[in-house]
């Protein structure tokens, strides 16, 4: 594919979308039925369909029994381990094998020209972003997505909490369903945004930003608190009425999802003149310029509201250039007074 149809390069080889990132169309014109349709198709496929698919294989075949699960034990939270880690295995290594290791669309539609692995830096683990995050992610992220998991599973399985039926409550659990991208979208803005308090920062989240130019190992790449809260968007379906099924759905468009931000293509191109939207800009340039963009594509546009919302667009540029020149003029503001 001519990735030039639908964006531009600069003289250093990275590539950006001519069309910026907009907002949900529904917060400007909510009553066009045609947009609707669009944004449902957008909302559900692909990538939904693929968390839900990936879902009712566990619920069908991986997840141990109910019974089971009434008692905590090291026997089946090692197992989920397993089934999440080969899980992410095959997801993130099939990305990473195609796009990043044989690179069989080289830099067509990639954001940053250069690989994590023409970029050798100390930050991390031997020196390889791709050896630090793949060990991260096992060690810290996915050991507390299933910390996380097996909680709420035992949860459920002893009643601790509301177990709805979908026969008695079909409304509300389709509606819930539906909110799941919501609900995802909100938690993450808030627990990111909480984590870029300077000192959070510097303790936790200062490890995930080591890979200023993300690659799908990045994604889960995470300190162990910011995994666990990060996770935790699954303590939702704890305190309001739900069913295991739609918390697992919930726990998998987190830990399955994460690598849509960290693809670092705009798209992966699947046949000649077919490729799938990866989603992945705006957080792009939130790893490209840390202070932009903590939330997700606009869905509940909190950095639109707040004046975060970087979209690539100059005017996107010049805003944050403003809030920076701000911040330096309060500090040096500040190093006078004292
Ligand atoms: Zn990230
Ligand atoms: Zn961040």
């Amino acid at each position: 594919m001519d990735d030039l149809q639908f964006g531009t390069r600069n003289k250093r080889g990275d590539w950006a979308p001519k069309a910026h990132p907009q907002i949900a169309f529904f917060w400007s014109n909510p009553f066009d039925l045609t947009k609707w349709v669009k944004f449902l198709i957008g909302y559900v496929w692909p990538w939904n369909v693929f968390h839900m698919a990936v879902t009712l294989l566990y619920w069908r075949y991986l997840l141990p029994d109910w019974e089971t699960m009434k008692t905590l034990s090291w026997s089946w939270a090692l197992w989920l381990y397993a089934v999440n880690g080969i899980g992410i295995f095959l997801m993130y290594g099939a990305i990473e094998f195609f796009y990043y290791w044989k690179r069989r669309q080289g830099t067509r539609f990639k954001y940053n020209a250069k690989f994590p692995a023409e970029q050798p830096s100390d930050v991390f683990w031997f020196k390889s972003q791709n050896i630090d995050n793949f060990i991260k992610s096992y060690v810290y992220g996915i050991a507390m997505w299933t910390l996380v998991e097996v909680f709420m599973l035992w949860c459920f399985a002893n009643h601790y909490v509301y177990w709805l039926n979908w026969s008695e409550h079909p409304y509300w659990l389709t509606f819930l369903m539906f909110m799941t991208p919501v609900i995802h979208e909100v938690n993450f803005f808030v627990i990111h945004r909480t984590i870029h308090i300077p000192i959070l920062y510097k303790w936790i989240h200062s490890l995930h930003h080591n890979s200023v130019n993300p690659s799908p190992w990045s994604s889960l790449s995470m300190h162990p608190v910011e995994t666990f809260v990060y996770h935790g968007v699954v303590w939702w379906h704890l305190i309001l009425p739900s069913n295991p099924l739609i918390a697992l759905f919930q726990l998998h468009m987190a830990g399955y999802g994460a690598i849509n931000g960290h693809i670092g293509f705009d798209k992966l191109e699947i046949t000649e003149d077919t490729a799938l939207d990866s989603h992945a800009y705006l957080h792009y340039l939130h790893h490209k310029y840390f202070e932009v963009n903590y939330g997700g594509d606009g869905l509940i546009p909190l950095d639109k509201w707040l004046g975060t919302w970087h979209d690539g667009s100059k005017e996107g540029q010049a805003m944050m250039d403003a809030r920076y020149a701000k911040k330096v003029a309060r500090a040096n503001a500040q190093k006078q007074n004292s």
